[in-house]
This record gives C-alpha cells, sequence and structure tokens, in this order.
C-alpha cells in the first residue's frame, strides 16, 4: 500500500505489534486451566489445558531453534485436529516461522508439488501419514527433518525417512523457558493453498496481523459468537483454512476445545459431542450429513449442542431446517475461501427481521448474511460497474479488508486485485439490508440461452425433498440452449422416489424454464479434500450425457 500522510498530532497508545504468540500466553495467563481434549491417532482421548499447551508450545519452539529454523522459514504439518498440531501453530509461527498445514487427502504428488513450492525444510506429520510421507519424500528436496507426531513406543523400528525424529522425545529434551520474540506484526505466520480445482494450487500467506484481527472478527456475537463458556469442536480440519481461524479464535475468548482427531464419522462425532458437553461446532455441510443419520437413525437426542456454523459450500435450507426443528440447534450460515482467512459473512438475524414471519427469517438465514467489520463486499458486472443491493440483481462478488489477500505466495497467478478488490470468483445478490447470497460459483454458473441459471438454487429445492441425501446440479451441453440443467442425485439410504416425483417438486418453486432438463440418480457423487462437491468432477463425468428433447 502506498505511503499514508501522517498527522501533525498523533496517538498516544502503546504501538504492539498484534501476535499470535500473545493469543496463547493470554489463553496460559488468565484460562490456564481450561481443557483441550483430543482424541487421538492412537485412539484413546488426552486431555489438558492451555497452561500445558503453552508450555509444550514453547519446548516445540526451542525444538525448531535447535534445528536452527529462521524467521520466515516454512514448517509444514500434514495432521488432523489435535494437540500436538495445535502446539505447532503456536510454536511455529510464535517463533517467527512460517506455519504451512497441507492437506493429507491431496493426492502425493500434489502435496510433493506443494511442499516444494512452499520451500517447506521441516515436516511435522500424524503417525497414520507414515506411509504417505514416505511416498512423497524422495520428491521434496527442501525437507531436511521429519517429526512424527508420537511417542518413542509408537516410532517405526526403522524407516525410509532421512533424520526422522520422533516428537515426544525431540521437544522433551528442551527447556520450557522461551521468550516469544517481537518481530513487525506484517510478518508472515501461515500458509495455506487453495485446494486448486483449476491448475496448479496457489499459496495464500497470512500475517500476524492479519490472523489477530481475524480471529478478533471471527468472535464477534454476530460472527461464530463464541465465549469463554461455550465448548467448542472445529470439525472443520485445522489443514482447511486454519480451521477457519478457530485454533486461534478459542484461546483468544479461552475456551474449552475439543479436538477430533481423525474420527469424523457421525457416531465418533456424536459420541465426542455428548461425552465433553460440546455446544459449538464448525464445519462443511457434507460433514453434518453423516452426523444427522446417525442421530437419525439411532433416535438420539443431543444434549448440549446448541450452535454450528456452516459454510465452505452453500448449506441447504433444510439443514438448517433439520438442525433448528428436530434438535434446536442453531445454524450460523457463513462464507468465506481460504483467500479470506477464510470469514467473509455470516448470517445472523437483526432486530427487525425478528418481527418477521418464521418462513420469512428462514429465508434471510439461508443466506450467505452479512459481512464481519474488516470485509467490505460488492457485486459488479463484466465491465467491473458496481450492480445495485436489491437482493435480485447478481454480479462478481468482490471483496476488501485486512485480512484478505493482496496476491498469491511468490506472485502466483500475477496481480490478482482488481481497483484494490479482491475478484472471489463466486456469484451473488446483495439485498437492501447488506445480505449477501451467493448463486453460483462463477464456473459453475449454468448458461441456458444467454441467461444464467444458478445451481444453488435448484440443488437446495431437491435438498428439501426427504428422499434427497446430496443434489448436485451441473450444465450440460443443448443444442439449441448451449446448456441445460442437469440434476444429480443420490438419494438416502432405503428410500425411493421417482424422478417424476422429484420434477413435480420443483413445481411452483422457481421459474419453470430453471427447471432440470433431466434428472439421474447416482451411488455418490465425487467429494473433494475439503469435503465439497466436486462439481468440476460431475460435469466431466456426464460431458457426453444427451438429455431428453
Ligand atoms: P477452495 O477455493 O480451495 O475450494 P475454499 O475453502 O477457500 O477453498 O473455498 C472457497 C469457496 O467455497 C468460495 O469461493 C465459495 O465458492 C465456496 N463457499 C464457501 N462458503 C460458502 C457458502 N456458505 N455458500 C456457498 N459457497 C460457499
Amino acid at each position: 500500500m502506498a505511503e499514508l500522510p501522517q498527522s501533525p498530532l498523533m496517538g498516544q497508545m502503546m504501538s504492539q505489534p498484534l501476535l499470535i504468540s500473545h493469543i496463547i500466553r493470554h489463553a496460559d495467563r488468565y484460562f490456564g486451566a481450561n481443557e483441550i481434549v483430543s482424541r487421538r491417532v492412537e485412539g484413546d482421548i488426552h486431555r489438558y489445558t492451555w497452561r500445558d499447551c503453552h508450555r509444550r508450545a514453547r519446548q516445540l519452539a526451542n525444538a525448531l531453534k535447535s534445528l536452527d529454523v529462521q524467521m520466515g522459514e516454512r514448517v509444514a504439518t500434514l495432521a488432523w485436529n489435535g494437540y500436538r498440531h495445535l502446539e505447532a501453530y503456536y510454536a511455529v509461527s510464535g517463533s517467527g516461522a512460517v506455519l504451512h498445514t497441507i492437506n493429507p487427502r491431496l493426492h502425493p504428488d500434489q502435496i510433493a508439488w506443494i511442499a516444494n513450492h512452499a520451500e517447506d525444510q521441516v515436516l511435522l506429520f500424524d503417525m497414520n501419514f507414515l506411509p504417505l510421507v514416505e511416498s512423497f519424500a524422495p520428491a521434496c528436496a527442501t525437507i531436511k527433518t521429519y517429526v512424527m507426531l508420537c511417542d518413542r513406543e509408537h516410532m517405526p523400528p526403522t524407516g525410509k525417512l532421512p533424520n526422522l525424529l520422533c516428537y515426544e522425545d525431540w521437544i522433551a529434551a528442551q527447556s520450557d523457558a522461551y521468550e516469544w520474540p517481537l518481530f513487525d506484526e506484517n510478518s508472515a505466520s501461515s500458509l495455506c493453498y487453495t485446494s486448486g480445482t483449476t491448475g496448479h494450487p496457489k499459496g495464500a500467506l497470512y500475517s500476524h496481523r492479519s490472523t489477530v484481527l481475524h480471529s478478533y472478527g471471527a468472535a464477534l456475537p454476530d460472527g461464530m459468537n463464541i465465549s469463554v463458556k461455550d465448548v467448542i469442536l472445529p470439525v472443520v480440519p485445522m489443514f482447511h483454512v486454519n480451521a477457519w481461524g478457530l485454533p486461534y479464535s478459542v484461546p483468544l475468548v479461552g475456551a474449552k476445545l475439543v479436538l477430533p482427531g481423525p474420527a469424523l464419522d457421525g457416531k465418533s462425532l456424536y459420541e465426542l459431542m455428548e461425552q465433553e458437553e460440546v455446544n459449538f461446532s464448525a464445519g462443511v455441510p457434507t460433514v453434518w450429513l453423516g452426523l444427522l443419520n446417525h442421530v437419525g437413525e439411532n433416535n438420539l437426542k443431543f444434549s448440549t449442542f446448541k450452535r454450528t456454523i456452516i459454510g465452505g459450500a452453500a448449506c441447504p435450507p433444510a439443514m438448517i431446517d433439520k438442525f433448528k426443528k428436530q434438535y434446536g440447534i442453531e445454524v450460523i450460515h457463513a462464507w468465506g475461501m481460504t483467500e479470506m482467512s477464510p470469514l467473509g459473512t455470516t448470517c445472523t438475524l437483526q432486530p427487525r427481521h425478528m418481527k418477521l414471519p418464521e418462513a420469512e427469517q428462514a429465508r434471510v438465514l439461508a443466506k450467505q448474511g452479512h459481512v464481519i467489520y474488516g470485509v467490505d463486499m460488492k457485486i459488479v458486472d463484466d465491465a467491473g460497474d458496481e450492480l445495485p443491493w436489491d437482493g435480485k440483481t447478481f454480479g462478481n462478488l468482490m471483496v476488501k479488508g485486512p485480512w484478505i489477500v493482496s496476491g498469491y505466495f511468490k506472485g502466483e497467478g500475477g496481480d490478482v486485485l482488481q481497483d484494490g478488490w479482491f475478484p472471489t470468483g463466486d456469484v451473488a445478490t446483495i439485498d437492501a439490508d447488506g445480505y449477501m447470497q451467493i448463486t453460483d460459483r462463477s464456473k459453475d454458473v449454468i448458461k441456458s440461452g444467454g441467461e444464467w441459471i444458478g445451481s444453488i438454487d435448484l440443488e437446495n429445492i431437491a435438498m428439501a425433498h426427504p428422499a434427497v441425501q446430496i443434489a448436485a446440479c451441473i450444465g450440460v451441453f443443448h443444442p439449441k440452449w448451449d446448456e441445460r440443467p442437469l440434476l444429480v442425485v443420490v438419494k438416502k439410504p432405503g428410500v425411493e422416489v421417482s424422478k417424476d416425483e422429484l420434477f413435480a417438486f420443483y413445481e411452483g418453486k422457481i421459474a419453470k424454464w430453471w427447471t432440470p432438463d433431466d434428472i439421474v440418480f447416482a451411488d455418490s457423487v465425487p467429494v473433494g479434500a475439503t469435503g465439497k462437491i466436486l462439481k468440476n468432477k460431475i460435469r466431466e463425468m456426464y460431458r457426453d450425457y444427451t438429455l431428453p428433447t
């Protein structure tokens, strides 16, 4: 950014850099006895406190120093949500190095590509990923040290990795005396690559300042609404945009944190939530399908679960409704992206909405919502001109703010900003109250005879049918209209529904010409590394599909 003018009268407040290390120090000093509970890869439940976490993070910071890891150098992790991963979040960034969280669900070649691009120096990994790490390690030129996140007992007798350390031994040998260094708050703190559905993944390089500001913003009552009174279980992985910032926001408010490890199936999640009295969670829609199925099939109830953030993909209104009506759980629909740390908007009601009939309120709550202070947004047409906020006109969604990327790591993709705004690649409407609704990703929009059809709307309607588990809508070639919608449906187990019944279900709910031209039933749909339905893969699968005429 250009140099800004200075006032002749500057404020006289302490100039204290916003650093990630201060968050863990704060959690230790003021909420030190509050718990962090983890389901470990080892299979058992581990519990300790924010004070213990801070102490071990300091030991890990000393351990990294012993490897001569320098400020700005990248230390990678390949791990589930667990306490050792959390220690790395603080030790790596707090000491001035950069935490690079890698998604283990990526193809090994892609992991190697990312690790090389990031020039990772050290890799910390969960023990169940040992075969995966061994498979890509020969292709990673820069990684000098591998650290397996386990104790001596779980180390392999021999291995293929050069310089393989045992995490527990490694940090046990270190003192817990460590002073977190002070440095410029704009220093890089962590690195996340986008899932790269098109081309190579690109890195979003967060700073201490952006991370701390995002943590404040995310915690706000009309953001994620979290406080020390909550018990918080992030289902969203710590390798997916830093678990949406929860590993920072939770210690910022001092709450109890519950980390589910690799067990993300409905049964394991339900048991952990009940056992630890979890009242708040966060995850993508596909993960909640598993939990709701488990709870429904076994006639279970939630004793403490009260609120959840759902985002990463559009949350079908039927899911919001089910959570509320059957289980009394409030869904906060949220939107964001890797490039936005990730939080952009959340959907909560204002007093004026409270007077609306329930169905109207539900319509508002299905939107992606209002910005969190710090983020600014607008919709523009292809010429870049701003479009009206009328809730109907849709356009390219642009954002700006202190926790939004200004460019990608190492300049990949060139100059990405347009007049200082980041183009999200999403298509949206904004209503007069400033509530945004995503109609589609621009690459998923269905263009029928020059007009756009929003695939999310069509999916949301189908998902409201009791027999539909998943609905994905894509555009397929049509000789007259260029593209027409094809709906791919996965039925709920043991429930039947016919094409005609589903077509009838659309009647009166949308403009007739939006109705899908055809419906196909599938056993499953491809889901990507962050739990999202891969529309590009579905488009490939049905590329030659002939629509009925
Ligand atoms: P990637 O782009 O790597 O898949 P992100 O997790 O950053 O990973 O995904 C961001 C995109 O996910 C957004 O640009 C948007 O298309 C989609 N998305 C996120 N939250 C929502 C939501 N609540 N509703 C609809 N789409 C969403």
